[in-house]
């Protein structure tokens, strides 16, 4: 493996004026590699490039047939390289394996899904009478700021750059610190699509410096950020100095009700998936069951024995499905998912299993459930962003649906239930942006995703995401 990974800026490869920053492996704590550490001139540069192939329309006069076929080839590439990429994510990130394989086929997805939507972006036109001719059109906003978070390197920018690319838009990524590497084969898709030069630009650098300098920017047209809500806010507030618009994607607290006719198998299968993939790091994880009295104890017993039941390891054999669970993706993440556990233990929660730390290398935390969680506690309202599960118990469904409203999020929530009108009721009431019914994570790229609250502002994925990276011009023309 190479041993030291350079920033792509203007069709080229080059070091960063930061300097370089070490990598490590979470699952084993050794060193991988090298990546080069971007600062603002850096980010400068990568802005400039971008904008100068903005405005020489090299993407954005293309028709959208031309870059819906570069998009889609860049999710082929990734598609033909999956081994290779998701072997280098394993390494970086902590997930398994089998885990990454399955992030780089959702990158794949999402440049098949906006490569096919480029053509649809049609203006419409607006009648004004005998004497006029009105309509509207698209335009790209030019530069969009990608600015990503670790727990999803690749498929996060690809969430991003697939519709910016295919709106006509130019590229700059600031990716993760923690697990910058294998973003760089985005780089080489887009080469290998015949995007023009300057089109898609992928840097590292640390967030106080490149991700402030990239979403301060006065060239950039919008900026797109996952992460956390104190990081977000700085975000928001340095593009609102430029008077650019930003989508912010915040995490959440998000809740699964669980009512006494749900299907415990059901809530069960979505538990396992909901909470213990990617240990946990997931913006809309199920980080909260809310059960009613009838189903409580037995939820608890078998969301234990699942917990228990989970391998947690490195999991880089490609031949088997390794780990069960992955690490966490730093030794930080890991103590702040440990101190919040003790944390509910001294108000009174009871940790049934996990909470603590594994005493092998590598940063893994148990696979953890603990009960008698109530709404005041710390647990119950702060994003963990780990393998721990918080059971909490509710009467009935309007006092679920409160408990389920009562923290500061609302990415996305969900219920079990097998009675249709309680599930719609439920739907209708519960704040997030999205709601899943009877299975967690049912959504795809195809649906809208967002939150309420201070889980952010904005909708990535679906159709709604192409407006974010549009500009609505109407013109109207009076005939002679
Ligand atoms: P963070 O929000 O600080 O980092 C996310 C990205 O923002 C990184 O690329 C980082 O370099 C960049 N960044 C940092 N400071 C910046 C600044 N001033 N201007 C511009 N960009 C900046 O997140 P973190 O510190 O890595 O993780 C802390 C917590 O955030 C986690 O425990 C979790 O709760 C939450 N988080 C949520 C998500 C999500 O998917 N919503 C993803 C990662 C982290």
């Amino acid at each position: 493996m190479q041993d030291f990974f350079q920033n792509y800026v203007n069709g080229s490869w080059i070091d960063g004026g930061g300097g370089r920053l070490p990598v490590s492996n979470p699952g084993t704590g050794e060193h991988l590699a090298d990546v080069a550490l971007a600062d603002a001139a850096d980010i400068d540069r990568a802005v400039a490039a971008a904008l100068a192939c903005h405005e020489s329309g090299a993407l954005s006069d293309l028709r959208p047939v031309e870059r819906s076929r570069m998009v889609r080839k860049m999710g082929q590439f990734m598609l033909d390289n999956c081994a290779e990429i998701a072997e280098l994510l394993c390494l970086e990130s902590g997930k398994p394996y089998w885990e990454a394989v399955i992030e780089i086929k959702g990158t794949a997805r999402y440049f098949e899904y906006y490569g096919n939507q480029a053509e649809t972006v049609e203006g419409r036109s607006i009648p004004l009478g005998a004497n006029y001719l009105d309509y509207t059109i698209y335009e790209p906003i030019g530069v969009s700021a990608q600015i990503i978070p670790w727990n999803y390197p690749i498929e996060m920018t690809a969430r991003g750059i697939a519709v910016a690319l295919a709106t006509g838009n130019t590229c700059v990524v600031k990716t993760p610190e923690l697990d910058p590497l294998s973003t760089s084969w985005l780089a080489r898709a887009g080469e290998a699509a015949g995007l023009p030069r300057g089109a898609l630009n992928i840097l590292c650098g640390y967030g106080h410096e490149a991700g402030a300098a990239l979403s301060g920017h006065p060239d950039i047209g919008n900026v797109v950020f996952t992460g956390s809500v104190a990081t977000g806010i700085k975000v928001a507030v340095a593009a609102a100095q430029n008077v650019v618009p930003a989508i912010l994607e915040l995490g959440g607290k998000s809740a699964a009700i669980v009512m006494p006719d749900a299907d415990l198998d059901q809530v069960m299968e979505s538990m396992r998936w909901g909470i213990f993939f990617n240990a946990g790091q997931v913006c809309s994880a199920m980080s909260r069951v809310i059960a009613h009295p009838d189903v409580h104890d037995e939820i608890v017993e078998r969301a234990v024995s699942l917990a228990e039941s989970l391998s947690v390891g490195p999991g880089i054999e490609r031949t088997t499905f390794g780990a069960n669970m992955g690490a966490m993706v730093s030794d930080n993440q890991r103590d702040r998912a440990e101190n919040l556990c003790k944390q509910a233990a001294s108000e009174g929660a009871r940790i049934v299993t996990g909470g603590h730390r594994l005493n092998q290398p590598g940063s893994f935390l148990a696979p953890t459930i603990i009960t008698d969680v109530s709404p005041d506690m710390q647990i119950a309202g702060t994003e963990v962003f780990g393998p721990v599960l918080s059971v909490m118990k509710a009467d009935d469904e309007a006092e679920a649906i409160t408990i389920a409203n009562s923290t500061e999020f609302g990415l996305v929530g969900g219920i079990f239930t097998s009675d249709i009108d309680a599930a719609h009721r439920a739907a209708r009431k519960i704040k997030a942006g999205q709601i899943f019914v009877n299975e967690w994570f049912a959504g795809g790229v195809e649906t809208p995703f967002g939150g309420y609250g201070k889980s952010g502002y904005g909708r990535e994925k679906g159709r709604e995401a192409l407006l974010n990276y549009v500009q609505t011009k109407n013109i109207a023309y009076r005939t002679r």
